[in-house]
């Protein structure tokens, strides 16, 4: 696949961690110059130290933003121009699940909810189309889940939520095709990342199931990918949700917008 990153310039929000470290990766292989940001500077620290040593530090820009405070998104937005001049794909990947049930989510949390799944998309597009529009081919990606299309009652306004985007994402792909940006979903079903991590030190998934005592991690990951059905029976990794970020960021993609490509070992039914 050539997907001609050379020079190019990826915005990752939510990079420091799992899926988008691993994207983060894929295009400092490819040749592009990453930026990432996440809220925790600890952890962007070490997500900068181990994307440095892939193709150098020159290469890569990271920021502590948080993706709902508008004012930090447009500090990031001025530090891309100022350090790379550039932008041609934004990855809006940031952002975690909710577990709730109707009965334990509040109006509140509906409003979280809402919150996170749209503004974290609404102000970093807000704040990087027009460099998107100079780039001449830009993209945009978000990374979803494929709860928007099969929700689970247990992560109730999450997978509300996720829908809405992908409808969102499908009218941003109509108003911006004139500039040349195209506008791509990824719908991820079970990637062991960070989030899963915490959930099992935490001891209990997002179903409220608490996991038995004494369980190892991967024999947790087994039982999900059976319990979820997952026809290839595992869950995947950061690296293969990357990919297929990599190819609607880059060229390879170029006469797609609009899509939806679903990362999921096969769990979703519908055809
Ligand atoms: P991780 O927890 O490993 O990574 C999440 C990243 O988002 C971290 O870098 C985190 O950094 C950052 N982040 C979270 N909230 C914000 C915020 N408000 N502003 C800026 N950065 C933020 O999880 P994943 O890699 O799994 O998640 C990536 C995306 O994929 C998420 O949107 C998630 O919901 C989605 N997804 C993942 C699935 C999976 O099975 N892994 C399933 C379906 C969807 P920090 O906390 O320091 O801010």
């Amino acid at each position: 696949m050539n997907t001609d990153m050379k020079d190019k310039v990826v915005v990752i929000t939510g990079g420091s961690s799992g899926i988008g470290l691993a994207s983060a990766a894929a295009c400092l292989r490819d040749g592009a110059k990453v930026v990432i940001c996440g809220r925790s500077q600890e952890r962007l620290d070490s997500a900068a130290a181990e994307l440095a040593g892939i193709s150098g530090a020159d290469n890569v820009l990271a920021l502590t933003c948080d993706v709902l405070d508008e004012d930090a998104v447009a500090k990031l937005r001025d530090a891309v121009v100022e350090t790379f001049g550039r932008c041609d794909a934004l990855v809006c990947n940031a952002g975690q699940a909710r577990s709730s049930t109707f009965q334990s989510t509040t109006d509140q949390d509906w409003r979280d909810e809402f919150e996170l799944k749209f503004f974290s998309l609404l102000r970093p597009v807000r704040a990087f189309v027009d460099m998107l529009e100079a780039s001449g081919a830009g993209a945009i990606v978000c990374t979803s889940a494929i709860l928007a299309r099969s929700p689970e009652p247990f992560l109730i306004a999450t997978a509300a939520n996720r829908a809405g985007q992908l409808n969102l994402m499908k009218s941003l792909s109509r108003e911006f095709a004139p500039k040349n940006i195209r506008v791509n979903s990824v719908l991820i079903g079970l990637v062991d990342s960070g989030q899963w991590s915490r959930r099992f030190e935490a001891g209990v998934g997002p179903d409220g199931i608490q996991i038995p005592a004494g369980m190892s991690k991967e024999d947790w990951f087994v039982e999900l990918a059976k319990s979820r059905h997952v026809p290839l029976e595992r869950l995947g990794t950061p690296d293969e949700a990357a990919n297929v970020i990599l190819f609607f960021a880059s060229s390879a993609s170029s006469y797609i917008t609009g899509e939806t490509l679903e990362v999921t070992g096969g769990q979703s039914r519908n055809v």
